[in-house]
């Protein structure tokens, strides 16, 4: 199955349930009561579907849109417009770059840096990965296997270790090695705020004085079968760290898909890549565009 098709069956609920308002046959208020309805089951919460919502009726005001064909492509254009925040991809381009994956447990950070360490190796970038993550046992053996499949080196110490002593030696080796990209795996204990916070400054520390001369990137990791509570983790994890962009994961499965435009839309963070399976090939930079596609 193509990737497109794998994002395509996993909304495949999402995009029946959007199609059949547009069944209708004329823009009344049930209509837009029903797309409401709609829309907020799809995942994309109060908030954005409220402005969706605005947003469509001005547009059918001011085009005087009178069919349902019509308004559907409206909407198509009120939530490309909403995903719109500027930034559409990581910018790596400066040599050396870190990249900081962070997020709750079992949302799919390890995974996640397994296929994007495949994905960046094979555009021609040297890459090594880094297991911050000592605090869940097993953890850097995960790491491991994935370091394997995606053919390039990692750095990792016992269970338990210190995080930041990690990426101290991450950092060393990265440097000796003329490494391109230093991806770093975190522990994701956001039921402890202030640990949380407390850890990712300490390891934010070791590399800006030990690694000067890299640019560090944030990516957050959510699992977009968690819906709001999704919404509610990033808008967490953004208020404790510089977050440049995030990675919905789990698209292929149970998730209805409108986290993203909520996402973007409320916190203005990029969605910069998206997974739809447990393959190494199953990651994909996001397009919004076709993201559209798929739930229309
Ligand atoms: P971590 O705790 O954040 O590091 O999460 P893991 O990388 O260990 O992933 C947790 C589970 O989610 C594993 O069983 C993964 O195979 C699964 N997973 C990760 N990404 C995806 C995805 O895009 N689609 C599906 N279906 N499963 C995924
Ligand atoms: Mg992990």
């Amino acid at each position: 199955m193509g990737f497109f098709e794998k994002l395509k069956q996993g909304l495949s609920k999402t995009a029946s349930s959007i199609s059949s308002v547009f069944t209708a046959s004329e823009l009344d208020d049930e209509f837009y009561d029903d797309l409401e309805e709609r829309l907020i089951l799809a995942d994309l919460g109060m908030q954005t579907t409220e402005e969706a919502m605005e947003k469509l009726r001005a547009l059918v005001r001011e085009r005087h849109i009178k069919t349902v064909e019509e308004a559907k492509l409206a909407l198509r254009e009120v939530l490309e417009g909403m995903m719109d925040v500027g930034t559409t991809t990581l910018d790596l381009s400066t040599k050396p770059s870190v990249i900081l994956v962070i997020g709750v447990n079992g949302v799919g950070k390890t995974t996640t840096i397994g296929k994007l360490a495949n994905l960046l190796r094979e555009s021609g970038k040297k890459v090594l990965l880094c297991a911050g993550d000592t605090f869940r046992a097993a953890a850097g053996d995960q790491l491991q296997i994935w370091a394997d499949r995606a053919q390039v080196p990692i750095v990792r110490h016992a269970e338990g270790a210190d995080p930041a002593a990690v990426v101290f030696d991450g950092v060393q080796k990265a440097k000796a090695s003329e490494a391109d990209l230093l991806i770093v795996d975190t522990a994701g204990r956001l039921h402890n705020k202030k640990n949380l916070m407390e850890e990712l400054r300490k390891i934010s520390r070791v590399i800006t004085r030990e690694y000067e001369e890299a640019e560090v990137r944030t990516l957050l990791v959510i699992d977009a079968t968690t819906g709001q509570n999704g919404l509610q983790q990033a808008r967490e994890f953004s208020e404790v760290a510089d977050v440049s962009g995030i990675v919905l994961t789990k698209l292929d499965g149970t998730a209805k898909g409108g986290i993203a435009v909520a996402i973007m839309d409320e916190l203005k963070l990029p969605v910069l890549y998206i997974g739809v399976g447990e393959g190494i090939e199953d990651l994909q930079a996001f397009d919004a565009n076709a993201f559209v596609d798929a739930i229309f």
